[in-house]
């Protein structure tokens, strides 16, 4: 499909025009120039809604209020400000990042678009933001909000996870952009996408594009932008057993290259579907921890949902009696005090805190 010039400048001056009068969307990171804030705002976007990312931006600019604070900082304490955003290789490459350019860099932020790109956990879209937001360099944002309101308004069906879409609407994204003030411009078509041309309600009636979108006319606007292939989602179940003893609960590390890494949990057996308490317990790697069956109880179950999997965890509980030792390895006994200074997946610490009294209760018991 042809777009011409004049389509282009028109979709960009009322763009423009609409985010100098009418966007009223306000958030901290908004008009700042600082690269270190305007990174990390970004990273946290990555993949989250900007009402959730909100109170992490703010607690990490509190607690690290510059790129060498993060830097210093215990890895254990940034996790546990990440705690409950998820997608936790952002966090690992986050730190990564930081200890480049403070120890490596002097503490210099890059200043190219290239030079950004060069970072861990920094792809095209965020090397694009920081360049145009702090430097004001001519580089368009190609993000999925971009991506909705551009399908929609200049009717593209290609869809946008294959080569020639990526390629297309970068092209166009960059062809639209007010090089002028790409800051302006940038923010100008996220916020559009976030507040107006939302993915399953776009407000078509108060949109000062109705008059010239595409979809809009055609109706098509629940049809695009187009993907080409389904997500595929798997589901895994995690059987986690808390060995509590002396008030504290048996924690270890996941270390392998897995969801959640670095993060914290109780013992668990992962099987490939769900056991009961019976089934539980006739597992070999349940048998080589040596603890008498009747000692294990049934808490209950929890479910997260990731991207690309759906992770059902049910909860059991082992009181061990203080005498008696275990075979567990490459993990700590820790008190309710030392568990929170550590991250742990969201399905574990919703758990922990919602049966924090039935816990203790139990613990107490166990006690006796
Ligand atoms: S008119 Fe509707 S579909 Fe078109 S850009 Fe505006 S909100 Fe999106």
């Amino acid at each position: 499909m042809e777009i011409t010039n004049k389509q282009k400048e028109l979709f960009s001056s009322l763009l423009i025009d609409w985010h100098s009068v009418d966007n009223k969307r306000s958030l901290p990171w908004k008009n700042e120039k600082d690269p270190y804030r305007i990174w990390l705002s970004e990273i946290l976007l990555q993949q989250t809604r900007a009402l959730q990312a909100l109170s992490y931006y703010l607690n990490f600019i509190d607690a690290y209020p510059t790129i060498s604070d993060l830097a210093n900082a215990q890895d254990d304490d940034v996790f546990r400000l990440w705690q409950g955003l998820g997608y936790y290789n952002r966090c690992k490459n986050m730190l990564q990042t930081a200890r480049y350019i403070a120890n490596e860099l002097n503490g210099n932020f890059p200043n190219t678009y290239i030079d950004l790109l060069l970072l861990k956990g920094i792809g095209p879209y965020t090397a694009a933001a920081i360049a145009s937001f702090a430097y004001n360099l001519p580089h368009a944002v190609v993000d999925g909000n971009v991506y909705r309101v551009l399908a929609r308004y200049f009717g593209i069906d290609i869809p946008i996870d294959t080569g020639e879409g990526k390629k297309l609407f970068a092209d166009l994204a960059n062809g639209l952009l007010n090089k002028e003030n790409p800051a302006n411009y940038n923010q100008a078509i996220m916020d559009l996408g976030a507040t107006v041309c939302l993915p399953a309600n776009a407000q078509c009636t108060a949109c000062f594009l109705a008059n010239n979108c595409i979809a809009s006319k055609q109706d098509s606007i629940s049809l695009l932008p187009v993907k080409s292939k389904k997500t595929k989602v798997r589901t895994r179940f995690f059987h986690y057993i808390l060995f509590v003893k002396e008030e504290k609960i048996w924690i270890q590390k996941r270390t392998e290259k897995d969801i959640w890494q670095n993060l914290h949990e109780p013992y668990l057996i992962e099987h490939n579907q769900p056991l009961s308490l019976t089934e539980l317990q006739i597992q070999e790697t349940f048998k080589t921890i040596n603890i008498p069956a009747e000692e294990l109880n049934y808490l209950g179950a929890s479910k997260q949902k990731l991207s690309h999997q759906i992770i059902e965890a049910r909860f059991f509980l082992a009181k061990i009696n203080k005498e008696k030792s275990i075979n567990l390895i490459n993990g700590s006994w820790l008190t309710q005090s030392e568990q929170k200074k550590i991250a742990f997946p969201k399905t574990v610490f919703s758990f922990l805190q919602n049966n924090f009294i039935l816990l203790f209760f139990l613990i107490v018991n166990c006690l006796i």
